[in-house]
């Protein structure tokens, strides 16, 4: 089972993990695109904690998602503003007003996120950008769960999916966003919008299980 209040703890955590690693994702973008990646993610995350804080009372999914989908389209900014909110809203939609669901609505409800980020950003898998540390992990999620894990260790294999698909766009040329502008000198660097994916499903992985 996965509740809001993991849901708020994922956010409140990956908040703290973003800004651990922006500089790190500020250089990968600075490699290949304008060099704002981290401080962007830093910022939209620390406003959707900040709405978090403002919400009062008993919470479903909806309106959690949505609250974090809109300050991340309000303070992020560049391409993965705009991005990241459709994945956040397209989860609260997908979960309405449940605030406790099964493991596989958790799965099918990053998967309709992870359609609302493709539905927006029209990207296709290896055009080096975040669906690359995405699809592999909601694959891996899927196929875990359906192999009977848990949700903590189906979460561990998405995480790892999403790092391997990371490290999978280092050889790939941009065919998205800015880093496209580059061609074929795009090749031989990671994609930042891959690494804040991994480092956003680790931490949930992190927080079901506990860690
Ligand atoms: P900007 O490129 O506008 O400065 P950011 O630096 O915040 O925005 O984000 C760049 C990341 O956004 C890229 O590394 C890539 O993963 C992701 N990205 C860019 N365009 C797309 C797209 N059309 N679909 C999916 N992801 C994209
Ligand atoms: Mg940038």
């Amino acid at each position: 089972m996965f509740s809001v209040a993991q849901a708020e703890a994922w956010v409140r955590s990956t908040a703290a993990v973003i800004e651990e690693h922006a500089a790190a994702l500020t250089k990968l973008d600075s490699a290949i695109g304008d060099g704002d990646h981290g401080t962007n993610m830093n910022r939209g995350f620390k406003a959707a904690v900040q709405r978090l804080d403002g919400l009062e009372g008993d919470q479903d999914f909806g309106s959690v998602f949505k609250a974090i989908g809109m300050a991340l389209i309000g303070k992020v900014g560049g391409a993965s503003g705009p991005l990241y909110g459709s994945l956040f809203l397209g989860m609260g939609k997908e979960l309405g007003d449940a605030s406790e669901v099964e493991d596989e609505r958790l799965a099918a409800a990053l998967r309709a996120g992870y359609d609302s980020v493709v539905a927006r950003g029209k990207a296709q898998l290896e055009d080096k950008t975040m669906l690359d540390a995405w699809h592999p992990a909601l694959e891996a999620l899927d196929a875990a769960l359906a192999e009977g894990r848990e949700l903590g260790p189906a979460l561990d294999e998405a995480a790892a999916a999403a790092e391997a698909g990371m490290k999978a766009t280092i050889p790939m040329i941009a065919r998205k966003g800015r880093a496209s502008y580059l061609g074929e000198r795009s090749r031989d660097h990671q994609d930042p919008g891959a690494t804040s994916t991994h480092l956003i499903l680790r931490t949930l992985a992190d927080v079901v299980n506990g860690r």
